[in-house]
């Protein structure tokens, strides 16, 4: 017996009723979850994979099999978060995972299951836990409690959205499901611990998700209205860093920036029209030929911009 193995037989026999040997057993591992981002456009935090280290330690999982041998249960009984430096997530992070061990008691119903896995057929790990926050990358929002507008999968100002889940609280199952024709291999997670949803939680999931697809287009458009307001006044520092801070803000935020926007063009426009009446009266030729040629708008008030800088 190796040492290594030693070992693992001393840690899964503190689960079980009386000692097992190595024969007795079937030992594997499984990565149950990392810090990449998943299909659903969500990763865990190092801290969240730190949390699931020490509670997924003893729950038992499921092997969703096939129907005839029917349902075959295993146990972790070891896991440690591992860094591997040689790969990087999508977001250049070094790849971290958490890995367990388990074991499952040999028995004649569940040889051939043990065959398989020896075999290499591809499975899917699939985890259920408590996470109560889940972070916008973009700008920090705990999605959980307040819609923030940024979409999954989208790309703002060069960079990826994606959700990151942190706030374990509880692990509560995992399973193993062979998943031979899967379009996508990896790991799945069901959070808040229902695993089936009830069909009006599905209907309701869908209308919401329709209702955030909607806003979620109103709100970009409506952040491209403020940026050209922004920017009306010529591409100054300022009104970059004006321009720039509507990606952090939701609908509510930018319909109230667009208001002052708007109050202050209109400001503008009447202070415009008041100084070219007074010139008009102090000058009536030269504004003759500035009539007849007129500047656009925008130059206009860039001009003024500028003397106002030049007098300070
Ligand atoms: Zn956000």
């Amino acid at each position: 017996m190796q040492k290594n193995d030693s070992e693992m037989l001393a840690a899964l026999n503190h689960f079980t009723r009386r000692a097992h040997t190595l024969e007795e057993v079937y030992l594997f591992d499984l990565i149950l979850c990392d810090n990449e981002i998943d299909r659903d456009g969500d990763c865990f935090s190092e801290q969240a994979l730190k949390a699931m280290q020490k509670l997924f330690v003893g729950v038992t999982g499921i092997f969703d099999h096939n129907l005839k041998s029917g349902n075959q249960t295993a146990r972790i009984f070891r896991t440690e978060v591992l860094t591997d430096a040689s790969r990087r997530t999508k977001t250049g992070q070094p790849y971290q995972y958490l890995k367990a061990n388990a074991y499952m008691v040999r028995t004649n119903a569940n040889a051939d299951l043990i065959r398989e896995i020896d075999a290499g057929i591809k499975k899917e790990a699939s985890i259920s836990c408590a996470a109560s926050e889940q972070i916008c990358s973009i700008c920090g929002t705990n999605r959980l409690k307040q819609h923030c507008g940024h979409i999954k999968g989208r790309s703002y100002q060069g960079a990826l959205c994606y959700t990151t889940l942190d706030g374990i609280s509880d692990a509560y199952e995992w399973s193993f499901v062979a998943v031979p024709a899967q379009k996508y291999a990896g790991v799945t997670k069901t959070l808040g611990g229902s695993t089936a949803a009830q069909p009006e939680t599905k209907m309701l999931e869908r209308a919401l998700e329709a209702a955030s697809g909607t806003l979620d287009k109103l709100t970009d458009a409506l952040r491209k209205d403020v940026i050209r307001l922004c920017y009306r006044g010529g591409e100054t520092a300022c009104a970059k860093a004006l321009a720039d801070s509507t990606i952090h803000m939701d609908a509510e935020a930018l319909l109230k920036l667009r208001q002052s926007l708007l109050i202050g063009a209109q400001a503008q426009s009447e202070r415009e029209a008041a100084a070219a009446k007074a010139n008009s009266q102090l000058y009536p030729q030269k504004n003759a030929a500035s009539a007849s040629e007129p500047l656009p708008a925008m130059d206009e008030f860039r001009m003024h911009r500028k003397k106002e800088g030049d007098a300070r």
